[in-house]
Formats: C-alpha cells, sequence, structure tokens
C-alpha cells in the first residue's frame, strides 16, 4: 500500500482530467510501470475492505516520486471519477500496484488500436512505444467533440476520433462500421481493443472470428460497463 498526495490538477479536455500524484512509494516502482495499472483505494464505510478503482499510471517520475493519472470525467455517481473532480491540491489516498502494462507487439506488420477515454492513457503510452515506422490506425470512441485531443503517434498511424452523438449512441456500431470501412492492410496485425464492455465485447468477435487475429497479437480488456460499478463489472467481464 502507498500513499500519495495530489500535487497538480490540470483538466486536459473538459471529460478528462489529469491529476499529478506524489509518494515516497512510487521510487518502488519498476522503470517500466509507465502504462501499467494501479488500484485506488476508498474507504466509503458501506464494505469491510476499502472499494477499488483501476487506472493507468500515464507518466511517472521514480527520481522525483510523482506519477501522473488521466481520470475520466463521468458525472457524480463514480466515486472515483468523483473524488477526482472534487480532490484539491495536498488530498490523500492510498493505492495498490502497479500491475504489468500490456505492450504490443513491436514485430507485427501493422498495428490497430481502439479505445475510449478511459483507455486514451494505455493507448498513447502504446503509440509512444512504437517504431517510427510503424502503420496503421486508432480509433477513440468520445461523447463529445471538445474531448478530441493532439496525441502522438508515428507518423504511419491514422487517429480517427469517432464522436458519439445523438443519433449513434450505439458504441459497438460506431466502432465496428469504421473499421470495417478501413482497407485492411498487407500482414500481421497486432490488436490493441479497450473500453466499454459491449464495444469490445463486439469488435473482439469481428476481429478474432471475421479478421482471423492471432491470440499472441491481441490484446482485448473491458474497461467499464454502461450501468454498472468496477466490482460489478468486474464479475461480468470474465464472460468477454
Ligand atoms: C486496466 C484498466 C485501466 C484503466 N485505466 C483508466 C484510466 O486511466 N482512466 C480512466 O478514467 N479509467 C480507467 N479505467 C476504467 C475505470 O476503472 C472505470 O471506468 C471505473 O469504473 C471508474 O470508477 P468510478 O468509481 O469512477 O465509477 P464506478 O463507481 O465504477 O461506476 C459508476 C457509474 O459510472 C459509469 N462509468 C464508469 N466508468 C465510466 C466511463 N469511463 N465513462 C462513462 N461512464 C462510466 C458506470 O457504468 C456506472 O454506472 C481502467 C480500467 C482498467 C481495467
Amino acid at each position: 500500500m502507498i500513499n500519495i498526495v495530489v500535487e497538480q490538477k490540470v483538466e486536459i479536455t473538459p471529460h478528462l482530467l489529469r491529476l499529478t500524484m506524489a509518494g515516497k512509494g512510487l521510487a518502488e516502482f519498476p522503470a517500466d510501470a509507465k502504462g501499467g495499472y494501479i488500484k485506488l483505494l476508498f474507504n466509503t464505510g458501506k464494505t469491510s475492505k476499502p472499494e477499488m478503482r483501476t487506472y493507468t499510471i500515464r507518466y511517472i517520475d521514480r527520481q522525483n516520486c510523482t506519477m501522473e493519472v488521466d481520470f475520466v470525467v463521468h458525472g457524480d455517481e463514480g466515486l472515483a471519477s468523483s473524488w477526482a473532480q472534487s480532490c484539491e491540491i495536498g488530498s490523500e489516498l492510498e493505492i495498490r500496484g502497479p500491475g504489468p502494462s500490456k505492450p504490443l507487439n513491436q514485430q507485427a506488420d501493422w498495428y490497430l488500436l481502439v479505445g475510449d477515454l478511459s483507455s486514451l492513457p494505455a493507448i498513447s503510452v502504446n503509440l509512444e512505444q512504437l517504431r517510427q515506422d510503424a502503420i496503421g490506425y486508432v480509433f477513440i470512441l468520445v461523447d463529445d467533440e471538445s474531448d478530441i485531443q493532439a496525441i502522438d503517434a508515428p507518423k504511419g498511424i491514422k487517429i480517427d476520433w469517432l464522436v458519439i452523438n445523438k443519433k449513434t449512441k450505439n458504441r459497438a456500431e460506431l466502432v465496428m462500421q469504421a473499421v470495417a470501412i478501413k482497407a485492411w492492410l498487407e500482414g500481421e496485425c497486432a490488436v490493441w481493443l479497450a473500453g466499454e464492455f459491449e464495444m469490445v465485447k463486439a469488435l473482439k468477435k469481428y476481429l478474432r472470428d471475421d479478421r482471423q487475429i492471432k491470440k499472441q497479437n491481441a490484446y482485448y480488456s473491458s474497461y467499464w460497463k454502461q450501468g454498472l460499478t468496477e466490482p460489478d463489472h468486474k464479475k461480468e467481464k470474465q464472460s468477454l
């Protein structure tokens, strides 16, 4: 368990908030902790153990014992999201971690990365670690145009932002259509897919069954599910 304290709070876009957190224990994190995950612990008093929420390490500076974590702002019903919005410089929290990052196969011929704001931190880390001549596509779902932002990627990686407007509320449908109309490139594709449960489920099926993506070239993870808190989602994601 590590104690951290909030040092800085920056709004990246209206629905993405970056917190810089400091804690001596971060010095013990492994060198490749960037892109890995941590568990934030919340003592709500409603359960005997603290409630946990999972977040990605966007940056870490082990020498200065700081890390940056990006929080999706999604109303006030989420423990972690609400905490991120209301915390102040000096607010404290306990965390556990880190869990390993899921890097892409560096030998693939091309790449397909798909996600939403919750997996954007991990996608950004992956893009920063790709070789400069890498080619492929990235699709990121956002609820609002105002969340579209500049991200670093190799020149040959094309980034498409998919805005969920009132007509196209179905995340899975929107992503499936966008992926399907892109020309499928030559050679072995490495896939990285994470975000809302239904979107991940639908696209995973398409990539595995129709596109025959090999298991060793694919990472699929449900990060959250509409209408479920993280503990309930955790049970359901076993079925993915
Ligand atoms: C490995 C991993 C890494 C992750 N990294 C990040 C990260 O870096 N940043 C990040 O923001 N999230 C990340 N997530 C997702 C995050 O853990 C979940 O979104 C979590 O449910 C947020 O907790 P909460 O307390 O805010 O909401 P909860 O109390 O869990 O849920 C309350 C309500 O909010 C809804 N909800 C939850 N998340 C979202 C969302 N993103 N958008 C809209 N509605 C939502 C739920 O469906 C539920 O109805 C990660 C998940 C995993 C598994």
